[in-house]
């Protein structure tokens, strides 16, 4: 048995840093490279008391992301708590959307060698940023840099619709070019405002899909490649040595061109997911996403 005898199910999450001038939730600035937790404030360092007040360029450029992508916008959207502890997090909840996201039932076109094919977007969705860990080469362990902490996303899922890496590969290059030219997001790889959450499955022709594996946050069209190539190839042989494909979250590593298991797949109800009682909810009315359609 080889790689023939198996298809490949591929589908993207991505994430892009939208290019507003301040961050979602306050009014500090969104500048990439300043010096450490320079552009911080009570809101985003998570102070006890402190307020979320959501920033409207940010649900216009989501609302133009989605236009631009084929989805219907939603005119009754709100924001929620996903819950979970990491030190790059203050809050040890990242605020998101669950059950009602901005955008929803899109498509991209992509082309191929094969011809043209629609790439299915689930969804579109705004939340923020966390901030980053630094390692500390004079005291050893991690140092919190919260610039980046409440920088705007919007997260876009695709349905699970690639059957190659040629397709990821077209796929990528044409929505990193929409954005670009809506001017919602610079999608600067190396500076992290474009990454990618890779899921990868296989299975014979003619059955089920199989257990996927998630790959997090990948943010070179190199390393996407190789780690597809590389999860292809380990997921074939373990289910041709008789075994089973774990679903679960690895981190891909350049350096030794392999991916390692971070942990087991969490799922929705491990995040406690509710409504941000902080916010309001988040109305559109026709013409305000006409206006924007215009
Ligand atoms: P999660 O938040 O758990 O990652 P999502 O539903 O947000 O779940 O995203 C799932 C991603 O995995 C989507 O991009 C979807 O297309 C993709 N996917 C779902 N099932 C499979 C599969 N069997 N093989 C490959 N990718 C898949
Ligand atoms: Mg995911
Ligand atoms: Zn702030």
């Amino acid at each position: 048995m080889s790689i023939e005898d198996y298809e490949v199910v591929i589908g993207l999450e991505i994430h892009a840093e939208l290019s507003t001038k301040t961050k979602i939730f306050c009014n500090c600035s969104t500048e990439f490279g300043a010096e450490p937790n320079t552009h911080v404030c009570p809101v985003c360092m998570a102070m006890p008391g402190a307020l979320p007040v959501l920033n409207e360029k940010v649900v216009e450029y989501a609302v133009k992301a989605g236009l631009a992508t084929n989805c219907t916008i939603s005119k009754d959207s709100k924001n929620d708590r996903k819950n979970y502890f990491y030190p790059d997090l203050p809050k040890s909840y990242q605020i998101s959307q669950f059950d009602k996201p901005l955008c929803e039932h899109g498509y991209i076109e992509i082309e191929t060698s094969k011809g043209r094919k629609k790439i299915g977007i689930t969804r579109i969705h705004i939340e923020e940023d966390a901030g980053k860990l630094n390692h500390d080469e004079i005291g050893g362990g991690a140092l919190v840099d919260l610039n980046r902490a409440g920088v705007p996303l919007i997260e876009i899922v695709s349905e699970p619709d690639f059957r190659s890496i040629e397709e990821v590969d077209a796929y990528l290059k044409k929505l990193k070019s929409i954005l670009e030219y809506i001017e919602v997001s610079d999608c600067k790889m190396q500076e992290g405002s474009f990454r990618a959450d890779v899921n990868v499955s296989v299975h014979k022709p003619g059955e089920p899909f199989g257990t996927r594996t998630e790959m997090k946050n990948m943010n070179s069209f190199r390393s996407i490649t190789r780690a597809i190539e590389y999860e292809i190839d380990r997921q074939i042989d373990v289910l041709e040595d008789g075994g089973k494909v774990e679903q679960e979250t690895l981190r891909w590593d350049d350096v030794s061109g392999k991916t390692f298991s971070m942990r087991d797949k969490e799922d929705a109800q491990d995040y406690r997911y509710f409504p941000d009682p902080d916010l309001v909810a988040i109305k559109l009315s026709e013409e305000y996403i006409e206006n924007i359609k215009k």
